[in-house]
């Protein structure tokens, strides 16, 4: 039996959430079809050491303010899975889980959208799938040779059970920082950055990332030139855990190498690293395999977006994936506007 709904949201982490909550102030029929067991989203998931990157109000979906986390002016992941938790509670978001979309295809006046639990068909459907789901890998000859242990952000949790290893932890930017300040106390740590580490100035947290995307947006959008964004303030936010191990001179970094070695890294110079693990922290891709059927990518693989609806299926919008889909639509403070705006473009285009 095929189920129906005005719009269906796939997706019930934070942008599938302030995806609902707009769509709910403009009468509009949804349901948010979640894979995962229960709420949160990514943030269920992620290291057991990750404390956000600013205050718990600068951390807020809309409607409601993130409360701080006693003791904590930046908080931890388990804080912003209570808070999304609870999040869907209050303004009581019809969302069914675990429920995986399969993929959506065009159905005449319809979008049908295939899951494991049956079909749903929709007048509009709003992918809010994140990028948690798909780890982004180099392709570093060797490296499926190496015959130690690799990791990747999604897999790595703490230093438990790593004490005393020589691991390599490569990536510059944030994940690959603040892991790399886990693991400088008690592992022999090479550190390894594709060029050298830029942090931002101590005294700026999420809060100046998010101007920053904003203002970018702002000149981009008025023919103004391009401010950087956030590119041009630095890659790595100075929270206490990774400004401590820099100032202790633990989190110097080496350049990239080359090769992986069965039994470590080797850079162009031959030097050489031992490794018994290495940790990717390299990245993500936009979660989006449900949408093959559709067809949208151009021939650079982009999906073409004018905001968030889609060029080429204007009954889609893609919400969360990073500044292509909105200024800063990555974080929970930035995904509230351009959710208002999906929400008000369906309202439109049902009408
Ligand atoms: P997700 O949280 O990934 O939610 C997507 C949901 O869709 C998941 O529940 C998933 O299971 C589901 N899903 C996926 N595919 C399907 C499918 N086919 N069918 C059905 N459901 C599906 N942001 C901040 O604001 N502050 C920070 O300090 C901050 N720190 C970060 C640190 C790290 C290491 C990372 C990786 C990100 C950080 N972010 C931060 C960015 C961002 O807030 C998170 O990535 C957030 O999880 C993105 O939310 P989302 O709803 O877009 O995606």
């Amino acid at each position: 039996m095929t189920l129906t709904a005005q719009v269906v949201v796939i997706g019930g982490g934070q942008a599938g959430l302030a995806a609902g909550y707009h769509l709910r102030r403009l009468g509009i029929e949804f349901v948010i079809l979640d894979a995962q067991a229960a709420p949160g989203g990514a943030w269920q998931h992620i290291w057991e050491s990750l404390h956000l990157f600013s205050p718990a109000a600068y951390s807020s979906l809309p409607g409601r303010f993130m409360p701080p986390q006693p003791g904590q002016i930046y908080p931890d992941a388990q804080h912003v899975v209570e808070y999304l938790t609870d999040y869907e509670k209050r303004y009581a978001l019809p969302v069914e889980r675990p429920v995986r979309v399969l993929g959506v295809h065009r159905d005449g006046l319809f979008l049908r959208v295939e899951t494991d639990a049956g079909p749903w068909q929709a007048r509009a459907v709003i992918s809010t799938t994140g990028t948690w789901w798909r780890p982004f890998l180099p392709a570093v000859p060797g490296r499926e040779a190496f015959e130690g242990h690799q990791l990747h952000t999604v897999t790595y949790r703490s230093p438990d059970g790593l004490h005393g290893r020589k691991i390599v932890v490569v990536g510059g930017g944030n994940s690959g920082a603040q892991i790399a300040a886990d693991l400088a106390y008690d592992t022999q740590l090479t550190w390894v950055t594709q060029r050298p580490p830029r942090f931002l100035a101590d005294d700026i947290d999420g809060r100046a990332l998010f101007d920053a995307a904003t203002a970018r947006r702002r000149a981009l959008d008025s023919g103004r030139p391009d401010t950087g964004g956030v590119a041009s303030l630095g890659d790595i936010v100075a929270v206490p855990p990774v400004r401590e191990a820099r100032d202790r001179g633990l989190l110097k970094a080496s350049p990239m190498f080359s090769r992986v070695l069965p039994g470590g890294v080797e850079w162009t110079d031959g030097t050489r690293a031992e490794a018994d693990t290495i940790i990717w922290c390299t990245g993500f891709r936009p979660a989006l395999s449900h949408l093959t059927p559709l067809q949208l990518r151009g021939r650079r693989g982009h999906i073409a977006v004018d905001g968030t609806r889609t060029v080429d299926e204007p009954r889609l919008h893609l919400l969360g994936y990073g500044d292509w889909t909105g200024p800063a639509s990555a974080t929970l403070i930035g995904v509230g506007r351009p959710a208002r705006d999906t929400a008000r473009q369906i309202a439109e285009l049902l009408e």
